[in-house]
Parts: structure tokens; sequence; C-alpha cells
């Protein structure tokens, strides 16, 4: 097994994605006696020690809950560099703060357009002999930048010392989803092209953007959200089952059912805005970037050929939730239920905001006649008090269990779908707020086939 790391440099420590996921993280992993390590907080911003403390314990008050003993404990771990991440002196300040460590984690919280002079300044100084790093999404924004980002990471990292954390992968509900797959034997004689009509996944949010739309001119719903999540999920659904549960076994399938997915045709897309975008504070008035995204693909292999994977995101949709329909083919013949000709069994995988897995049936419906009604067997319904995902990722980064990161080849693949549709290849239409997106994206449905619109009600067992 890999060493356990010893410090953990934290670049981006006075940053947003510290102050919400990282600081909360910590605390819990201190609470439930995960973490016991030196914690390095670098940026530029010239504060001291003290200000620093402060705000960590801002940060749990808002996001985490301050727990007395564990921020502590926390607060006495914490040191903090200050310094410009150009500057050579900068690192060797981080030198002499590691002290005896000899395994940091590099933590990079920052933005994209930063990791290049901070890996540089790492390896000059010395900082990356036996270190990991982690990285955040974006990986890229496109495949041409996705492996320039690769290249410059691996100039002074070897990939299995890379954590690249994609949340998404961290979520009970995505990791439950590769375990109930592969746990049992029900699935895998009916999951492949001979019995599934279609798949669709729906990740749907009630919410705009929030303020941050400056942020989102920048991305936009296929680079936000299908490049990334949307796509490691589709690979959990639809690989071959890995030789065992560890980590180079399950991303080696990923990449192999990701290399096969067909790159996507303008023509098996459609782009939506919500009217209101235009008036958001940071949006160009012209701005064509998408909130809502929906597409259709195939995967190029003997188990999917020909099985449509239908893939819908947006903001500004009638429900928040997450979830997955894997609708399986109707009865060869309808010996019942003459008039209904629909389809009988799908299994159901939601997500968000709650956890669930079904299995829709017909049953009878009593009474003299051989009539039936829709019902659902719930499989799994969790409560959600787990891990956050940050928790969870971090402790894994720490130990060196890479399985729920994302490994450079398999975003390169994931790219390589999504290149030919990013931008303006597609025009964008709009649709208006509380509903379903542009109604073109119904022309995408092959036949037979009708999106999914998850409600929040969960069908009681
Ligand atoms: P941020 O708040 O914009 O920046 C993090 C820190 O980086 C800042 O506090 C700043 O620290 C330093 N920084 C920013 N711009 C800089 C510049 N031009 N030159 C030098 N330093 C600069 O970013 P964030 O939201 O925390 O996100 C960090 C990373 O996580 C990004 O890669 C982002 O894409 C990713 N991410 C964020 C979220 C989120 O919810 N925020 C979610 C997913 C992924 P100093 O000025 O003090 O050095």
């Amino acid at each position: 097994t890999a060493p356990h790391c010893d410090a953990l440099v934290f670049f981006g420590a006075t940053g947003d994605l510290a102050y919400k996921q990282v600081f909360p993280a910590l605390q819990a992993m201190i609470k439930h006696g995960h973490f016991d390590l030196p914690i390095i907080g670098v940026a530029r911003s010239g504060w001291n020690l003290d200000q620093f403390r402060d705000r960590a314990r801002d940060s749990l008050q808002k996001h985490g809950g301050l727990d007395a003993d564990a921020f502590a404990k926390l607060s006495a771990r914490l040191q903090y560099v200050s310094g410009d991440y150009q500057d050579d002196a900068t690192y060797e300040q981080l030198r002499r703060a590691l002290g005896s460590a000899a395994r940091p984690l590099h933590y990079l919280a920052i933005p994209p357009g930063m990791f290049e002079s901070v890996i540089h300044g790492l390896a000059k100084s010395g900082c990356v002999r036996d270190a990991r790093v982690v990285v955040e999404k974006p990986f890229g924004r496109d495949l041409a930048s996705a492996q320039l980002l690769n290249r410059t990471l691996h100039k002074s990292f070897a990939e299995d010392a890379i954590f690249r954390i994609d949340h998404y992968l961290g979520k009970e509900a995505v990791e439950n989803l590769l375990y109930f797959r592969f746990a049992n034997t029900i699935l895998e004689p009916v999951w492949c092209r001979d019995h599934v009509a279609s798949v669709q996944i729906t990740m749907a949010e009630q919410m705009g953007v929030q303020g941050r739309g400056a942020f989102y001119e920048e991305v936009g719903a296929i680079r936000d959200v299908v490049q990334n999540h949307m796509l490691q999920v589709l690979a959990l659904l639809a690989m071959e089952p890995p030789t065992d549960g560890g980590p180079d076994a399950i991303r080696d399938e990923k990449l192999r059912v990701l290399s096969a997915m067909r790159p996507l045709a303008p023509t098996e897309v459609v782009r939506g805005q919500f009217r209101g975008y235009l008036g958001e504070d940071g949006v160009s008035p012209s701005s064509q970037v998408e909130t809502f995204a929906a597409l259709r693909l195939y995967i190029d292999n003997a188990r999917w050929e020909g099985v449509p994977f239908y893939i819908r995101a947006g903001k500004q949709l009638p429900v928040t939730c997450t979830e997955v329909m894997v609708e399986l083919k109707p009865p060869s013949r309808a010996i019942f239920d003459a008039d209904d000709s629909g389809r009988a069994n799908y299994f159901r995988f939601r997500l968000s905001p709650d956890v669930l897995i079904s299995i829709g049936a017909r049953t009878k419906v009593p009474g003299e006649s051989m009539v039936g009604s829709a019902t659902e067997l719930i499989a799994h319904h969790s409560p959600g008090d787990e891990m956050t995902p940050y928790e969870r990722l971090l402790g894994d980064a720490l130990r060196g269990d890479a399985a729920l990161f994302t490994r450079g080849d398999t975003v390169e693949a994931a790219w390589r779908v999504v290149d030919p549709v990013l931008g303006n290849a597609v025009p964008v239409t709009s649709y208006e707020p509380d509903t379903w997106g542009p109604a073109a994206a119904e022309l995408l449905m092959a036949d037979g086939d009708q999106w999914h619109n998850p409600a929040l009600k969960v069908a009681s067992p």
C-alpha cells in the first residue's frame, strides 16, 4: 500500500474553495480521528497566522458548524506561508515550514492559470520529491488545454502522485452506483443492447447562476457538468466489470468505455439558455453560453452498440435533482395490458438530493381483469448523513488511494467526446425558466424514447 502523506500544503488557503469546503473537511477529519498532520497554508494575501486562524474559524461557523475541540486541534496544526507564487523565496519558506515532513500533499486550491508557476516553484525548491499533488477542476477547457495541463503536471509528478478531484465522484450515491452494479448479479445479464432500450441521465437545477455569471460565462453547462460529472457517471454505468475493486482496474475500464464513446456531432446536441440569463451580472448581453444542454451519444462497443445514451443538464429547470434511468425493452409480446404498449421495467438511480435505487415493474391490479399498474421496488434509500465528498477525497489522497480520482488519460478521453460541440458549434436557443429546456431537446429522442422528468416525490416502498 502507498505510504501516508505527512503534511498538507494548501495553496489558495485564502480562497473560496478553502472557505466553503476545505476547512470544514479538515475539521470533520480531525473530529473523526482521521487527521493529525501539519497544515501549511500558502497564499499571497500577506496575512499572518492569526488572520489565517480567524479565517478558518469563520469558515467553520458558516459552513461546517464549529466544534470547539476539533477546531482547537485544527488551529494548533495550522501554519501560514505568505508570498508570491512566482517568487523562489515563497518555496524556500515552505521548505522550512515542512521541517522533517518528507511526503507532503500539495493541494492546489488556486485558479488553474497558476498551476504552472506553483509546480515549477515546488520542483525547483525540492518540494515535489515523494510528494503528491491534488488539483481541482476544471482540468482544461477543451482537449488541447487538458493535454497541456497534463503535460505540466507530468513534468514534476508521476501520474500515480496526481489526484484530480471531481468532487462528484466522492458522493456516496455515485459510489453506490458502482457498488450496486458489480456487487449484484441481477443487472449483468440485462445490462446490454439486447435488453436495455435507452439510458438517460438528468442533472437538473432549479437555481440560476446565482451571481456567478462571470464564472459561468467561461464555462457553460457542457464544460461545467457534462464533460466531467455526467460522463464520469455514464462511465460507471456503462463500463465493463473491472478485474478487481482497485483504483487501476476501475480507472482502466472507465478509460476503455470513454474511449469507445463516439465524439458528439452537432446534430446530437441541443444547447439552451434560460430567459433572463443575459441580464445577470457579469454576463455579456450577447452571450451564447448554454445554461442547458441535452445530448444523445453512442458507445461503439459490443455491449452498447446502437443503444442511445441521453444526457441533460440545466439551470432554472422545474426541480433540483440528478437521476439516472436505465429503461429496459418491453416484453416481446404484450400478453396482458394490450393497450399499454409502454415499457415495463427500468432501473432508476436517484443520485441527489436523496439517494435511491429502484426497479420499475408492473403488478396486477386486484380484480377480474388482467390489468396492471406501474410500481417501483425501492432497492436502496439512505438518509444521507455520510461524509462530505471533500472529507472523503482529501483522506483518500493523503492515504494514496486514487480510486475516486480522475486519471489524466480519462480526462482527455472525456474531452474527446465533447470537443466537437464546444463553443458555438451548435446554436443556442432560449427557454423559459421553470421548464425542461428548449423543445428541440425532444427531437434528440429516438423512436419510442422520451425524456423522463424526475419528480421530487420519492415513491414509497
Ligand atoms: P479563488 O477563490 O478565486 O482563488 C483561490 C486563491 O488563489 C485566492 O484566494 C488567491 O489567494 C489565489 N489567487 C487567485 N487569483 C490569483 C492570481 N491571479 N494570482 C495569484 N493567486 C491568485 O478560487 P476558488 O474558488 O477557491 O477555487 C480554487 C480552485 O478550485 C480553482 O481551480 C477552481 O476552479 C476550483 N473549484 C472551486 C470551486 C468552488 O466552489 N469555489 C468548486 C470546484 C472547483 P491569494 O491572493 O491569497 O494568494
